[in-house]
């Protein structure tokens, strides 16, 4: 059984997190106040820390990089505002994931599980090392996408192009499909211009992370994005 802490001001919502981490079988801890589980992270045993942006004593985002001083374990932020999320998304935070109150316990402990699979993958790959964070994080209703902790500056189409591969990973899409998506009635209807752009967006991971490539190449029938990031 896997510990889960949960760092959040509001009883009522640290209920509900805590009910639904409990649900999918983990132990959870809740702490109340932010330096009380900076504390409890300090003691190493948890797999995972749900951090709530706005703290009575310190603030989720300075928490986060408190504990990314000495700890990789992952952190999924919950937010109440959207400009909690740009900053998320656009600062080097280190955050693995963020969940928008109100949230459904569902979503959350989607959220919780895919992450901590992540992590327990990146363990088992880099034995030893910190896992690196690599994390392509995608915010469809503000066109932005951030890989690292860092803002990709992408073109309309391009964040259209990833946004769409990223709405399903794993799931191929044929370059016919990804124009009616894309560029829906302004189709330009050449294969090549999806390739372009799938060009260009591996050119923006690689400035970032040259050794980040998420987006596979199913020859003679599309692209997909990785389902394992
Ligand atoms: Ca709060």
């Amino acid at each position: 059984m896997q510990t889960i802490l949960v760092i959040e001001d509001e009883q009522s919502i640290a209920d509900t997190v805590v009910h639904s981490i409990e649900r999918e079988g983990h132990a959870a801890v809740w702490c109340g106040r932010g330096l009380d589980g900076l504390e409890r992270v300090r003691a190493g045993d948890c797999a995972l820390v749900v951090l709530d942006v706005g703290l009575p004593d310190i603030s989720g985002f300075e928490l986060c990089k408190a504990i990314r001083a000495f700890s990789q374990v992952p952190v999924i932020f919950l937010t109440a505002r959207d400009d909690e999320i740009d900053k998320i998304v656009g600062l080097e935070i280190g955050a693995d994931d963020y969940v928008t109150k109100p949230f459904s316990p569902r979503e959350l402990a989607a959220r919780i599980k895919t992450v901590l699979r992540r992590s327990a993958s990146a363990a088992k790959e880099a034995p030893g090392k910190e896992a690196l964070r690599k994390r392509l994080l995608i915010d469809p209703a503000k066109h932005q996408a951030a890989l690292a902790g860092r803002k990709l500056e992408l073109t309309r189409y391009e964040f259209k192009l990833l946004a769409l591969l990223a709405a399903h990973p794993g799931r191929v899409y044929s370059r016919e499909a990804i124009m009616d998506a894309v560029w829906g009635g302004d189709s330009p209807s050449l294969d090549r211009t999806v390739d372009a752009h799938v060009k260009s967006l591996r050119a923006k991971f690689r400035e970032i992370d040259d050794s980040f490539d998420p987006i596979l190449t199913h020859r003679g029938m599309g692209y997909a994005l990785r389902d394992d990031l």
